[in-house]
């Protein structure tokens, strides 16, 4: 328990995937006057350095955020690069105003990193906090377990001086959850977004969501998961679709592979060390999703897999219900 540290894989393409789709229900939730609770079950640090060992290492924001932005906002051209003429391949063909969702993702990393230079992302609780509103009294919710990620996360959160908007909580996201389910002003948003570090997060996510259902219906719940081959997790989107189905609440799912990397991989840094294959694929559940979700998501999924696709078994789905 607790090797995982979300900074190794901060940037990547399942934090794309995961970020815009947030951004994008936040957006149309925060339309609403009244007040919304943010709730994020698995926080992490907050904030990342993409120039820290961490990333160094994994390397995993290259093939995330640093390619996305050096394809649809190269550094001197302003906003973003014009599309090429219908027909053209390749990522200079993709253009981040085709897709108001992603175009909003990558407004929200500029804005971090105003020398152009990309040495920052923000996790979850900073996406969220981008977009929380103190006239409606929004508040924001954070649940992280790990020892120093949670120290790390309070201290960040201590940054924004945000008071008592925000609340840092050193606990078990799950059973923290249902405390604060229904929320006082009944809008909610929660990430659930676990480390699948162990086998039983799968069936904790199902447990959870069946639970959020009884306790707060009209909720809306995100759950990230990766796409592997691993029984539990194939099912679990399943579950979760016939979960809201018997709730009788609208669906969205969403994956993005970018496929295998054999071809293009680079030489190895250490010679004769094994080169690990990486995660390829992630999916985003959503329950109660904004209406405008699917269609914010198409465009932005399209350049999503134009940029960051690169070899077999790329694509990406998208799916509604209910
Ligand atoms: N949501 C973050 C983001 O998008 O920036 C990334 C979160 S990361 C995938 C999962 C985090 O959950 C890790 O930091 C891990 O330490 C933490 N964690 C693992 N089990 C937990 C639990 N039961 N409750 C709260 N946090 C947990």
């Amino acid at each position: 328990m607790f090797s995982y540290r979300h900074a190794f894989h901060a940037g990547n393409h399942a934090d794309v995937l995961k970020h815009t789709a947030l951004i994008a229900t936040l957006k149309h939730l925060t339309q609403k006057e009244a007040g919304l609770t943010l709730i994020d079950t698995h926080a992490g640090a907050g904030l990342y350095r993409l120039d820290s060992d961490f990333t160094e290492t994994a390397g995993e924001a290259r093939e995330g955020i640093f390619k996305l932005m050096a394809s649809l906002r190269p550094p001197g051209k302003t906003p973003e690069p014009k599309p090429a003429k219908p027909g053209g391949k390749g990522p200079e063909t993709a253009a981040a105003s085709e897709a108001p969702a992603l175009k909003d993702y990558l407004d929200l990393i500029a804005s971090l990193n105003p020398d152009g230079r990309l040495k920052v992302y923000p996790g979850s609780p900073f996406v969220m906090h981008s977009l929380l509103r103190t006239e409606a009294r929004d508040k924001l919710k954070l649940f992280e377990m790990h020892p120093t990620d949670s120290k790390v996360l309070a201290a960040n959160v201590a940054q924004l001086k945000a008071g008592r908007q925000i609340a840092v909580a050193r606990q078990d996201g799950f059973e923290g959850l249902k405390a604060v389910l229904p929320p006082p002003n009944r809008r909610a948003l929660v990430l659930i977004d676990p480390s699948y570090e162990l086998k039983t997060d799968y069936a904790q996510v199902s447990a959870c969501i069946q639970d959020c259902l009884k306790r707060f219906a009209t909720g809306t719940y995100m759950v990230w998961y990766p796409v592997i081959p691993r029984p539990e997790a194939h099912d679990l989107p399943r579950r979760l679709k016939t979960l809201a189905t018997q709730a009788g609440k609208p669906w969205l799912h969403a994956t993005l592979a970018i496929g295998s990397d054999e071809a293009t991989a680079p030489a190895l840094a250490v010679p004769g060390e094994r080169r690990r294959p990486g995660l390829r694929a992630s999916g985003m559940f959503v329950i109660n999703p904004p209406h405008t979700l699917k269609a914010a998501l198409q465009p932005a999924l399209a350049t999503m897999l134009q940029v960051l696709g690169r070899g077999p078994g790329k694509g990406t789905t998208l799916e509604a219900g209910g």
